[in-house]
């Protein structure tokens, strides 16, 4: 057997410790036992990429990641969230916990009706997290400014309100746009539901996305105004599988973005998951554009598509 020379050994482990296939144990001696298997799979991932992935939990236990809304999407991506190992998490949400609410959001019981999901996700994430630290705000959305004071010092913002539709998700991308964050927005709607994130000189932002529509969609304003008026009166048409589904993209989006594990599934891109064959595709990607109120110079000639949905 041949004898292998110190020198031998050590570049033998330079390169293995190159190509990530060794496991650095000081990641774990900090490390609560709970988060090491978020560990062990943050170094899978360093592996077979030249991501940052090794060092994504450590950023996590530093991450303060703000989350609106505890309805279908948002509080399925509370324990997500939470189970990650996240330092900092400020939820905002103003409803009450419905018998309606019930087939599809786990996180509440029965003995929970009537409750505020707030006090419930704050108890929740209490009880199974006790050293994430929880901001938890008990209000709607109602400007940019607003967002803005919730989201600084932020990595991130997971918008999973839409109410009023679009208004919401305009004043949270302002926000996010205004303060260079990362923003990942879901929407649910009957048989398909959709991610996608903006960041700041990294992809074009939803108000970019507005006019790239208005430009490139036939009848666009009319069928924007449509999804504007008041929802029909209704069952909400959902299941718990596909909003747990879309809420799980969206989270390992957030966790993309801010910890850069891996690169972004969604960044300046519609992707669209089909409930019904279940197949998961890029429906539109969008680019800046220089006209764009938010993110660019605010061209005259693009006012009136704004002025359907106004911040
Ligand atoms: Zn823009």
């Amino acid at each position: 057997m041949p004898r292998l020379r110190a020198e031998q050994i050590r570049e033998g482990l330079a390169l293995l410790d190159e190509s990530g296939l060794i496991e650095d144990a000081s990641l774990y001696d900090e490390l609560p036992e709970r988060l090491h298997a978020n560990q062990a799979f943050f170094t899978a991932a360093a592996a077979t990429s030249d991501s940052k992935g090794n060092r994504a939990q450590g950023v996590l236990q530093e991450s303060h990641v703000l989350l609106l809304g505890l309805g279908g999407g948002g509080s399925a991506c509370l324990p997500q969230l939470l189970a990650l190992g996240l330092g900092r998490l400020t939820i905002v949400d103003y409803d009450v916990v419905e018998t309606s609410n019930l087939n599809r959001q786990t996180l509440f019981r029965t003995s929970d009706l009537g409750r505020k999901k707030l006090d419930v996700a704050r108890e929740y994430a209490k009880a199974f997290a006790p050293s994430t630290e929880v901001s938890a705000y008990d209000l709607r959305i109602e400007g940019v400014e607003q967002v803005q004071h919730l989201a600084e010092g932020t990595a991130g913002i997971l918008c999973t309100i839409d109410e009023p539709p679009f208004v919401a998700q305009r004043r949270v991308n302002a926000a996010a746009i205004a303060l260079k964050l990362p923003a990942t927005f879901l929407l649910s709607q009957h048989t398909r539901g959709r991610v996608f994130s903006v960041k700041t000189e990294e992809s074009g932002c939803m108000d970019c996305l507005q006019i790239h529509d208005e430009l490139n969609t036939v009848d666009f304003l009319p069928q924007y105004r449509a999804l504007m008026s008041p929802e029909r009166p209704g069952t909400t048409a959902a299941i718990a599988p596909h909003i747990q589904r879309l809420a799980s993209y969206g989270v390992d989006e957030i966790l993309r973005l801010t910890t850069r594990y891996a690169a972004p599934i969604a960044l300046g891109k519609q992707v669209e998951i089909d409930y019904l064959t279940g197949e998961l595709g890029t429906l539109m990607a969008w680019d800046r554009h220089e006209g764009c109120p938010t993110c660019g110079t605010a061209d005259p000639r693009f006012e009136y598509v704004f002025e359907v949905a106004p911040l």
